[in-house]
């Protein structure tokens, strides 16, 4: 039977897998979560150009992100297209009664305002 040891993380005793011997963090969610966050961090560490590689070198790749953001910026411009026209109508209305209204109390200021 395996023995008993206390999480890296959290300080816990636990009971490593037995399929992982040299498990030194216990299986709860926090401390797996906090594992993979550190080993992101570690890996980041040793590999500090990775990100800039891929972007500068792989090319391909740096070709569907174009592409992809491109196609986000035509499908996003064909909705806010549509939508403007959808709301053209309703827009000039809003404005129409908008002005209305802007002039009417503007009339009834300019009547109430005392004679100099
Ligand atoms: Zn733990």
């Amino acid at each position: 039977m395996a023995e008993e040891r206390s999480c890296r993380i959290c300080g816990k005793p636990f009971l490593p897998n037995k399929y992982r011997p040299n498990q030194t963090i216990c299986s709860s969610l926090e401390c797996q979560y906090q594992r993979q966050l550190d080993n992101m961090k570690t890996w980041r560490g040793m590999n500090p150009h990775y990100f800039k590689y891929k972007e500068t070198q792989d090319s391909s790749w740096k070709e569907t992100c174009r592409r992809r953001s491109l196609d986000w910026r035509k499908k996003h411009q064909e909705y806010l297209k549509l939508y403007r026209e959808e709301h053209r109508d309703r827009h000039r209305n809003y404005m129409r009664d908008y002005m209305r209204d802007y002039r009417k109390q503007n009339k009834l200021t300019q009547e109430n305002k005392p004679v100099a």
